[in-house]
Formats: structure tokens, sequence, C-alpha cells
């Protein structure tokens, strides 16, 4: 992508609507744009980071069995008088139709997903079953805040899972645990999870996945041990649990911490959530299934959700310094930024688009800089921006068919041809 052919717009000074440094330096770095209390606009750069986390969770999701499709956002009301939840409360938007109908923009989609299920299974032979989607939500927060941390339409991948037994839903409920590891993991945040409250949606088992951050909203108390566990290569499911179970009897961390030596105490993010809610839905919705006795009885049901666009928030919580973000490579919206510094040299700009249409060819994700702006102004720009490595034009390096190669973690400078850049930053080996 060309910057003088896509929206980017950078703001020099701290916006004076952040007060945290993702929402500031998302704002900043042209990401994000607020249209009303917690509802955004996700320019060029925030949806190429929010296409690349979502399709982390869709490879990770997939690779677990579960199957992806989409529901709508707007719901018909009386399912949800079906389901007994009745409208959600004041955190429900409500609409009405040209027929007087009551529709609501989904929060969450349990209702639907039941509804489905009864529609189309009738038998244990049909499970286990994990049904995901990533759609967004609109949920009328009082207090939103934080940029995309707490929006008011949102982002979320949604997954539901159906078993005819609880052994057969506790496999699926510790796959997804070990799965959730593998996303945030792989889109660089390390979280730890925490038996939590089921609340408004009701059920026996939770957990909530937190990403450590002082700007977090949830306070949180662990024990020292989780950090070698979560942080290891396998997650193990069984040890972490037994952990916990230690710990439980020592205090028990969610509600009452006694603070001592191996407790952390700290903020989170709740960047996760699994819970399993047994037939809440299910019976009153009569999603029954045939059991192995020809007995219906009602599925059992769990559901799973991330915070999508909530994930950018917290991986620059998680990832920036003083110039401004540092995105993991796997989700940043480039992986390479090419700088001309002498925009308009005969040499400079044929160089460059040598390397762009060699890098484009090679689908290598790389954003050139080709406005005339100072070359002090573009380093700023994608220092601010976050882009892994920088690629640096001048004329001499354009006399030399040469490359100079700048890694914005560590600031080491590299000088390469464009046959090794292109076979270093292909995604093969990355
Ligand atoms: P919270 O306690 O933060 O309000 P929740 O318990 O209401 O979260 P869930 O219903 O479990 O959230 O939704 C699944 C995930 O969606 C959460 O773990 C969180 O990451 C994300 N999420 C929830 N509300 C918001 C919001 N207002 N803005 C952005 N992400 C959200
Ligand atoms: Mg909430």
């Amino acid at each position: 992508m060309r910057v003088s052919q896509s929206l980017i717009p950078i703001i020099k000074e701290n916006p004076a609507e952040a007060s945290i440094v993702s929402h500031r330096l998302m704002l900043r770095a042209g990401m994000i744009r607020q249209h009303s209390a917690g509802i955004y606009s996700m320019l060029p750069l925030g949806l190429r980071v929010l296409n690349k986390v979502a399709d982390i969770i869709r490879r990770e999701m997939n690779a677990a069995g579960a199957c992806e499709l989409l529901m709508p956002t707007m719901q018909p009301i009386e399912l949800w008088e079906e389901s007994g939840r009745g409208g959600y409360g004041t955190e429900t938007l409500k609409a009405v139709d040209r027929h007087e109908r009551t529709m609501i923009y989904g929060p969450t989609h349990e209702e639907v997903i039941t509804d489905l299920f009864r529609r189309h299974i009738k038998s244990y032979k049909s499970l286990p079953l994990n049904l995901y989607q990533i759609q967004w939500k609109f949920r009328d927060e009082i207090r939103p805040r934080f940029g995309l941390m707490r929006g008011r339409e949102f982002l979320m991948k949604d997954a539901y899972t159906f078993a005819e037994s609880e052994e057969q839903h506790q496999v699926q409920y510790d796959r997804m645990y070990a799965t959730y590891f593998r996303i945030f993991r792989a889109m660089g945040l390390k979280v730890i999870p925490f038996k939590a409250d089921t609340g408004l949606i009701g059920g026996d088992q939770s957990h909530e996945f937190q990403v450590v951050a002082e700007t977090g909203e949830s306070a949180i108390f662990y024990d020292r041990a989780l950090e070698a566990l979560t942080s290891a290569d396998e997650i193990d499911v069984a040890a972490i649990r037994a952990r916990y179970s230690a710990a439980d009897e020592k205090h028990d961390p969610a509600i009452c911490p006694v603070v001592h030596e191996d407790l952390v105490q700290a903020r989170g993010i709740e960047v996760g959530h699994i819970f399993y809610f047994d037939d809440k839905y299910s019976a009153p919705m009569k999603a029954l299934i045939k059991n192995r006795d020809g007995v219906d009885m009602p599925v059992k049901m769990g559901a799973h959700g991330i915070g999508v666009s909530r994930l950018l928030g917290a991986i620059v919580e998680a990832h920036h310094d003083e110039k401004g973000i540092v995105w993991p490579v796997s989700v940043a919206p480039f992986t390479l930024g090419l700088v001309n510094i002498r925009q308009g040299d005969a040499s400079c700009d044929a160089w460059c688009d040598e390397i762009y249409a060699r890098l484009n060819r090679a689908n290598i994700d790389v954003l050139y800089h080709d406005t005339d702006e100072r070359a002090g102004a573009k380093f700023a720009t994608m220092e601010l921006i976050g882009v892994p490595w920088q690629l640096i034009i001048s004329p001499t390096h354009a006399a030399d068919k040469m490359i100079e190669v700048k890694c914005r973690r560590t600031g080491a400078v590299e000088m390469m041809s464009l046959d090794a850049v292109v076979e270093r930053f292909l995604v093969s080996s990355l």
C-alpha cells in the first residue's frame, strides 16, 4: 500500500480524549476514529491489524475442530422472550421495524445459535459440535472508554459448543481453554486464566483470560507459580488446574485474596471468557437431542468469547515504547515500511518502485512512504505506526542497489540486497 493512496491521518500531539497509552497511540497512528461514544471506524491500518488478529483466531479455532458461520447482527426479540433472558436490560439496543416488530442488535448470540441448532440437530450422533463466528456486537455500555477496549459496537469471536454429556462437554471446554493460550500467544500476549463469575449469562463453570497490564479494568491476584505454567511452550491444562485448586485451599483468588509472598497483585484486561451453562438456553428453547437411550434431552452448551477489537488495545498496551507502537510481526499492519528519503530523486524513486513491485509480487506486506514529506517525518510515522522493519532508501543506496533494513524493536541496522530482503521476509521465513 502507498501512503499517498491511503488514509492514515497521523496526529502529532497527544489527543486530549485518550487517557491510556493504547487509545492514544491508535488515534495518533491513524488506526481508528470515534464517531459517537464507543463507536469507531477502523481506518485502513486498524482494519489490517483487526483482520490479522481475526485470522489467527480462525486458524486456531479451525485447528481445534470448530467450524465458522456468521449469524445476523439484528435478532428478533421473540427469541429472547423464549429463552427467558428478556431484553438483556439497558445494555441492549432495540429497534422497531416497519411491521412494528422489535429487533435487537445482538449483544451476544446464544439465542440465535440455539435456534439454529434445534432446527437442524436431533441426535447425539451429531455431537460434539463447536460453531463460531466473528461478528460485531452492540452493548450500550454505561461507560464506553479506553478506545476499542470498552466500545459499544465491538468485534467478538463467539463460539458455542454442544455436547451430549458432562464428559463430552469437559473435553470441549478444556480444548477451548488450551486453544485460547495458543491464540493469545500467537499475537504476543501473555494471559492468565481466572475462575470467573458466571454473571448475566449464567452457568457453572467459567474462566476469564486476562492480559496483565497496568491500565486493565480488573483488579487481579494470581499465584506466582502460574506465570511459569502459563508461559510454558506446551500448556498443561491439568497442571494449571491443579495449581488453582492448591491456591484455592489457601485463599480464593477471585473473591477474597489473602496477600502473601506468592501472590502477585496486578491489573488485567479481559480478552477472553469461556463458560459452560448446561441447558440454560436449550431447555427453555427446546433444543433437544435424542441421547444414547433414545430419550430426548436438552443439549449441553457452552459459550466461548474473545474480544477481537479489544485485543488491538491489549496488544498495544503490551507492545509500545516512547516512539509509538511496536507490533508483534504476526499482527503488524505491514511487515515492512519502505521509506524513500529523497522522494522526487529519479534514482531513489526508481529503486523504491522496483523494491515495492517485487515485494508485492512476493506477497510481502509493505507500506511505501511515497509522499514528499521530510525524511525525519517519514521515520517518525513508521515508528509511531510500529512497522516491524523499515527499508530505507537514500541516493547512495539507490546507486548501490542496496537496502538499509532497520528493526523497529531493537534499532539494529543491516544492509541487504533486494533478493536477500525477499528471502528474509517471505511469510514462510518469519
Ligand atoms: P466485561 O466484563 O469486560 O464487560 P463481559 O463479561 O461482559 O466483559 P463477555 O460477555 O464474556 O464479556 O464477552 C466476551 C469478550 O468480549 C470479553 O471477554 C471481552 O474481551 C469482550 N468484550 C466484552 N464487552 C466488550 C466491550 N464493551 N468492548 C470491547 N470488548 C468487549
Ligand atoms: Mg460486559
